[in-house]
């Protein structure tokens, strides 16, 4: 039985991979969502629903359009086999429906704003402001137990910090390097995170998304393809070192502090 429903649990990650690629390629490009069959990319023709089955569909097809025969990008593969693989971890870790719903619900937003920073370089306010609401809410949720704050006073006060602390980066890049070093998006990204684990997370995501943001740039730096200047997404770091953070947080900070 749990496996049935272990598999279902994945399935519906799946779909919902499904859903989150549909966002990730119209949300920048401020398209409707809901309304509007898919169609391929290059070659704009409409897609079959039997083509458009997640996962199966990118097997069968071997990653190519059925129509054009271009590449179809490996993302969409990835998107949905990440998301069943988060509500699964999601769904055996935890007990409390309440918690498993806004983790899901949480996972999935996370995971399309990754994808879009990383291919667009920008996080829409509509997510960024989605996050924030679910990060206000859960402080009213019952029997909500995981590492997460939950207390409205201090999930306020994290929100404050973690947007003033990439504010103020930017901010000292520009006055003394004059380069745009991050966005806004991240700022208020970085609110979201204080939002939902309190202040006492903001030094933990920034020292960790700034190590593995160098890590990620190295590099292409020593060979040349880009410089100190070039703009890096970093909103997926900040994403992973959240990621982080929720799972090893308190191993972590007793590693450091040893
Ligand atoms: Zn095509």
């Amino acid at each position: 039985m749990i496996f049935i429903y272990s598999f279902l649990i994945f399935f519906l990650g799946v779909c919902l991979g499904s859903f989150a690629n549909v966002c990730i390629y119209r949300l920048p490009k401020n398209k409707q969502i809901v309304s509007g069959r898919s169609f391929c990319p290059k070659c704009k023709k409409k897609i079959n629903w039997y083509d458009n089955l997640p996962l199966i569909s990118f097997i069968i097809l071997n990653s190519k359009c059925r129509n054009c025969k271009r590449i179809i990008s490996s993302r969409y593969f990835i998107v949905e086999l990440i998301t069943g693989i988060s509500f699964l971890l999601i769904y055996s870790n935890f007990e409390n429906l309440n918690t498993i719903i806004f983790l899901s619900i949480l996972s999935l937003i996370l995971i399309i704003i990754f994808f879009i920073d990383l291919e667009n370089f920008i996080i829409p306010d509509s997510l960024n402001f989605t996050i924030m609401g679910l990060a206000l809410l859960k402080n009213f949720l019952p029997n909500f137990n995981t590492s997460l704050i939950h207390e409205i006073n201090q999930s306020i006060i994290g929100g404050m910090v973690g947007y003033s602390s990439i504010w103020l980066i930017i901010f000292l890049y520009k006055t003394f390097k004059k380069i745009d070093g991050m966005g806004l998006g991240d700022a208020k990204l970085m609110a979201g995170i204080g939002l939902l684990f309190g202040w006492q997370s903001i030094p933990f995501v920034l020292f960790v998304s700034a190590i593995l943001g160098l890590i990620f740039v190295l590099p292409s730096l020593s060979n040349k393809q880009k410089n100190m200047r070039s703009e890096i997404p970093f909103g997926p770091f900040i994403i992973v070192a959240c990621l982080i953070y929720f799972a090893q947080g308190d191993l972590l900070y007793s590693l450091i502090l040893v």
